[in-house]
């Protein structure tokens, strides 16, 4: 059995991040009675992650750190009177596969969903989303992911990208932070949108290559500072209502 201090600041910190983030993406209606985000609790091989405690008596857009379970990467839950959802194991074979990776969201955006059945692909047609120019894997299952096998196979069409499409299903992004993984979230869905908006149109220009940055180790076209000021003006939001 594994041990932890629940009143440590990287549990603390972990279990906060983790309720801002559903507040925010429930606020985006990009998660409601699915979907989850989850942090990796520094120096431990835990997660943080949306428990599955809250449905009966609370909206997502309400949730605070009580409402966050803590599991091993076997998803196993050290209070088990909080779990985490079904699909907890899309986070800890994602987190096994990938060290560079301390957070993961995710969702069912009915854009994103739309273009896991499309033969289009995403293009950069939004400056604050040109990660999609690297391309975006679309996983070919529409199962729910609810045992590590399949969490296995979904991590590694995920590979080394930022995000990845699940056929008929959803999407997971993926950060070196809470931050950084919900803004893709975020950003991949408005992107999903403004695409499917400008087919309907009759066609696109994309933004040209040699106008996307260069990959910073962060973010195509995106630093450290614009996620962050994302992420603190989405806290913000969420803190007023
Ligand atoms: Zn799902």
């Amino acid at each position: 059995m594994t041990t932890i201090d629940v009143s440590s600041p990287a549990v603390l910190a972990a279990k906060q991040d983790v309720a801002d983030a559903t507040r925010i993406l429930a606020r985006e209606k990009l998660i409601g009675p699915f979907g989850h985000p989850s942090v990796r609790i520094q120096g431990t091989n835990l997660v943080a992650i949306l428990g599955d405690t809250h449905f009966a008596v609370k909206l997502l857009t309400e949730v605070g750190p009580e409402d966050v379970a803590i599991i091993d990467m076997d998803g196993v839950p050290l209070n088990p009177s909080i779990c985490g959802p079904g699909e907890r194991f899309i986070h800890t074979e994602i987190y096994q596969a990938r060290p560079d990776v301390n957070a993961v969201v995710h969702a069912h955006p009915a854009y994103c969903i739309a273009f896991s059945v499309s033969d289009r692909p995403l293009q950069p047609l939004w400056h604050l989303c040109t990660e999609v120019s690297q391309g975006v894997p679309v996983h070919m299952k529409s199962i729910q992911i609810d045992t590590p096998e399949l969490a296995a196979d979904l991590a590694a069409t995920l590979g080394n990208r930022p995000f990845v499409l699940l056929h008929g299903h959803g999407s997971v992004a993926v950060g070196e932070s809470m931050a950084t993984a919900c803004v893709r979230q975020i950003s991949l869905e408005r992107a999903a949108k403004l695409q499917s908006t400008v087919d309907a149109m009759g066609g696109s220009v994309p933004i040209a290559a040699d106008e996307i940055k260069p990959d910073d180790g962060l973010s195509v076209g995106l630093t450290q500072e614009e996620i962050n000021a994302q992420w603190d003006y989405w806290r913000l939001e969420i803190s007023r209502h």
